[in-house]
C-alpha cells in the first residue's frame, strides 16, 4: 500500500520515495511508489497534482487497491527517486477544496441542507445541494456566512477514527469507509469525513464566490469559485464592465440601463 503522504503534509513538494512496481500499458509507464506527494485524479472531487519524477513529466495519477499509480512516458533509471510537485496547481487545488468544504458547511448550517457532491473542474467548480427551494437572498446568505468563516482564520485539523468514534460526532456526510475514517474538522464547526488535501487554517482559501446556480432535475447547482481562481475571475469581470462602460460612454452602474434603452429602441426600429 503506497503511503499517501499528501494527507499527513498536504504542504510537502518535495519527496524521496521507491519504486515498488512497475507496468507497461498503451505505451506508458505506470510507476506504483511506497510512497507519494502526488494527489491522484478525481478522488474525493479533486484534481490530481502535476509535477515530475525524476525529472520526468507525471501525465496522471491513480489510486488502485489502495496503491498511488504514477504514468510516466519513460522509465526513471534509479529504484529510489526524487518526487517533486508544481506548488501552485496544490495550493488551487486546496482553495478549491477546502472551500467547497466551507461552503458547503454553510448551506448546512443555515438552510439544513445537504451536499450530494463536488466537482472541481479547470474553470469552474459545482456542489450538488438537495435543497426544497433556493433564491438569491439565501444565495447571498449563504456567500456571507461562508466567507465570514475564511475571515476568521479557524483551524482545520485532520485525523483517522474507526466507526464508533465516528457516531459520536456530528458528521456532515456519511463516510464511504468502514474502518479508519479520515476527518476533515473546521475548528468544532464542521466534521467531514475526506481523503483530500487541505488547508491548515481558513484563511488560505481567501475569497469564496458564487457565480452561477439553478434547479437541475432533483437537485439545486451552485458554481463557485475560491481564492486566486476567484481573483483571476473577478478580474476578467472588472474589465468586461470597464470595457462595456467605455464602448456605451457610461459609467459602470449606468450599463444596465443603457443596453435595456438600446434593446427596446431596437425592437422598435424592427417594428
Ligand atoms: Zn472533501
Amino acid at each position: 500500500m503506497t503511503e499517501k503522504i499528501y494527507l499527513k503534509n498536504p504542504y510537502l513538494m518535495e519527496l524521496k520515495a521507491k519504486i515498488i512496481d512497475n507496468q507497461f500499458k498503451d505505451n506508458k509507464f505506470h510507476i506504483k511508489l511506497d510512497r507519494t506527494i502526488f494527489y491522484p485524479h478525481m478522488l474525493e472531487g479533486q484534481a490530481k497534482d502535476n509535477g515530475f519524477i525524476d525529472g520526468i513529466k507525471v501525465l496522471d495519477v491513480y489510486e488502485k487497491n489502495n496503491d498511488i499509480i504514477h504514468i510516466l512516458n519513460d522509465m526513471p533509471t534509479k529504484e529510489n527517486v526524487d518526487l517533486s510537485i508544481e506548488w501552485s496547481t496544490r495550493f488551487q487545488n486546496m482553495q478549491q477544496h477546502t472551500g467547497q468544504h466551507i461552503l458547503s458547511a454553510s448551506f448546512d448550517k443555515l438552510f439544513n441542507s445537504k451536499t450530494i457532491s463536488f466537482h472541481m473542474g479547470k474553470d469552474l467548480n459545482y456542489i450538488d445541494m438537495s435543497i426544497q427551494n433556493l433564491n438569491q437572498r439565501m444565495i447571498d446568505k449563504v456567500e456571507t456566512f461562508a466567507n465570514q468563516i475564511v475571515f476568521s482564520n479557524f483551524k482545520i485539523n485532520s485525523y483517522i477514527i474507526d466507526k464508533k468514534e465516528s457516531l459520536k460526532l456530528p458528521l456532515r456526510n456519511i463516510p464511504n469507509q468502514k474502518e479508519n475514517i479520515r476527518i476533515v474538522e473546521i475548528s468544532k464547526l464542521d466534521f467531514s469525513p475526506c481523503n483530500g488535501t487541505h488547508h491548515s487554517k481558513t484563511a488560505e482559501v481567501g475569497i469564496i464566490k458564487i457565480l452561477n446556480w439553478y434547479k437541475t432535475n432533483s437537485y439545486y447547482r451552485i458554481e463557485f469559485l475560491c481564492g486566486m481562481k476567484a481573483l483571476k475571475d473577478y478580474r476578467y469581470k472588472n474589465y468586461l464592465s470597464k470595457e462595456l462602460s467605455e464602448i456605451l460612454e457610461v459609467n459602470s452602474d449606468n450599463i444596465i440601463k443603457t443596453i435595456e434603452r438600446f434593446n427596446s429602441q431596437m425592437k422598435r426600429d424592427k417594428k
